[in-house]
């Protein structure tokens, strides 16, 4: 069995999105998500419903008991950070903030996503 990475981006439509899916076995769905079960290890996914505005994650959701409150933030502050290659040599950008911009970015890891920004 192949594992999956923690977190990753959802692109449906997308050959590795369909490939996912097909291995996944739909549980239940809310405003905002929609709760899987991987047939083969009967893990739990999480993936964001569509929005057209917004980023698309699938994540491993340890407990089904807070699928829909577990906090996913700081696991796509990872993704995002990867995704950028890293910190860049700048300083961010906004005023009294000492850390480092991310790649790719004005500003640092906190306030790029703050900024609502997620790859
Ligand atoms: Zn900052």
């Amino acid at each position: 069995m192949n594992s999956w990475p923690e977190i990753d981006y959802f692109h449906a439509n997308t050959a590795e999105a369909r490939a996912r899916l097909a291995e996944l076995e739909h549980i239940a769905e809310v405003a905002w998500f929609e709760l899987y079960r991987r047939k083969e290890d009967g893990s739990f996914w999480r993936i964001d419903r569509e929005d057209k505005h917004q980023e698309r994650f699938i994540v491993r959701i340890e407990s089904f008991l807070d699928w829909e409150s577990f906090d996913s933030s700081s696991l796509e502050k990872q993704l995002l950070l990867s995704t950028r290659g890293g910190e860049s040599q700048e300083r961010c950008l906004v005023a009294g903030c000492s850390s480092r911009a991310i790649k790719a970015s004005a500003f640092c890891l906190e306030h790029t996503y703050e900024r609502g920004v997620r790859k």
